[in-house]
């Protein structure tokens, strides 16, 4: 193992990071590149994720080489990585313990996990994962499963879902939908086939423009939206799903293949731990604009897993690791702290090859004042999404400069 390099030493740490993702890593370079000098990362995995890539090779246009990492080369030169899962936290004696029972005392916490799959509030779906007849993007294992499935389905039903908040950045489980419908129809047998989408909401990002956009692609590929439906519960024997709807529960049988994307939860260990409440998701209870803990004065979150009154997204991290970083160090001097505006992103495709990239904070749509129309499917920002992105991210943001 190379680089659990002075890992055996760590028992204090002056900034505890707590998960080597997006937030995680971009956060610990950039405190690094401002001059910190004790920077500690708790993260079990081997590997590091750049998730959005997930939904390409979930249809067949990226390797999963391309949005996989070693985690030794992610984590920045000067950070001690313990290479461990938290397992529980104990603000009150600015202690977190590790699953092999290691004890790190801190200073500062930063909390970022990310979310996880919630298994259980969907009864069946593991098994259905497990028999192949239901598949996602947004489960690594799966991906690659995915585009394979929807390939060899020529007739029927196919049911996709958007997972229901919180979830990392929901509006992308559009991608699998939109470019699998394309391909159907350019194989001439769209038309065969009933592509059902359970819409957690009654729309899909809440901005107008780019909603009736998503609303006329839903039009030109016939796919039928059932409105503020939730997957209850999955049969992988009989192919059935029960979905859970405004007006009652609405079973879907027979179905040929389901994109069902699992809902999601933060770690048991947040909320067990009295940072946040199960009845939000467990997520961090943090001040959704300074990102500090409402209840510890030495705790912080961002990412997925800090509650943050906007959808989730790598794009919103570049702005609240900005910002973070920026209010460790006013509050270490007692100085007035910056404020996260709630800006996300959320890149659609709505063929094979165009996206629209919906850009908006706690105020509305973003950018406001661009000369361009926004909204629109372009072949550009499709390309920038899948090839420009992913360089952006290894080389800029994971090196801390945001
Ligand atoms: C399929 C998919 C597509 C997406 N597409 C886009 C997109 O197109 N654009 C966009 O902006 N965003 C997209 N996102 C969202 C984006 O990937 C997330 O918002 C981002 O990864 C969040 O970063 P994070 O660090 O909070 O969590 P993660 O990236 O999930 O990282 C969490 C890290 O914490 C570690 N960890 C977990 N538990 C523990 C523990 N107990 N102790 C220590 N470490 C732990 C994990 O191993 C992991 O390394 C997508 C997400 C998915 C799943």
């Amino acid at each position: 193992m190379t680089l659990t390099r002075a890992d055996a030493l760590v028992d204090h740490a002056e900034v505890l990071v707590v998960g080597g993702g997006n937030a995680g890593i971009s956060l610990a370079a950039r405190l690094l590149r401002d001059g910190a000098e004790d920077v500690t990362l708790v993260e079990p995995s081997p590997v590091h994720r750049y998730r959005p890539l997930l939904n390409y090779v979930g249809v067949g246009e990226a390797p999963v080489s391309a949005l996989e990492r070693p985690m030794a080369r992610v984590v920045p030169r000067g950070c001690r990585w313990v290479q461990d899962a938290v397992a529980a936290v104990d603000p009150g004696a600015s202690t977190v313990t590790t699953g092999r029972g290691r004890r790190i005392t801190y200073s500062t916490l930063v909390v970022c996990p990310g979310m996880q799959e919630d298994w259980d509030a969907t009864p069946g779906l593991q098994d259905a994962y497990a028999a192949g007849w239901a598949t996602s993007t947004y489960v690594p294992g799966a991906a690659t499963l995915v585009w394979p499935a929807l390939q060899a389905v020529r007739e029927g039903t196919v049911l996709f879902t958007v997972p229901p908040e919180p979830a990392p950045c929901a509006a992308t489980a559009l991608k699998p939908l939109f470019m699998a419908c394309d391909s159907w129809r350019r194989a001439g047998v769209l038309r065969d086939l009933d592509v059902v989408l359970a819409l957690p909401e009654k729309q899909v990002t809440g901005v107008r423009k780019a909603d009736a956009r998503l609303e006329r692609a839903f039009e030109r590929y016939g796919v039928r939206v059932l409105r503020g439906a939730r997957v209850a519960r999955v049969d992988p024997v009989l192919r059935s799903v029960e979905l859970s709807t405004p007006t009652g529960s609405r079973q879907l049988d027979d179905l040929a293949h389901a994109h069902v994307v699992p809902h999601y939860r933060a770690p048991r260990w947040v909320a067990g731990g009295g940072l946040g409440t199960e009845a939000d998701g467990g997520r961090v209870d943090v001040d959704p604009q300074t990102l500090r803990s409402r209840r510890h004065e030495d705790v912080w979150s961002i990412g997925d897993v800090a509650s943050l009154g906007t959808s989730s997204s790598g794009g919103g991290l570049r702005k609240q690791v900005d910002v973070l970083a920026r209010n460790l160090a006013a509050a270490a001097k007692g100085r007035r702290l910056r404020r996260y505006d709630g800006f996300t992103v959320m890149p659609v495709t709505t063929s094979r090859r165009r996206l629209v990239l919906v850009e908006r904070d706690r105020s509305g749509p973003r950018p406001r004042h661009l000369p361009v129309r926004r909204f629109v499917p372009r072949r550009t920002t499709w390309l920038f999404d899948r090839y420009g992105l992913p360089v952006v991210y290894f080389r800029r943001l994971l090196r801390g400069k945001v």
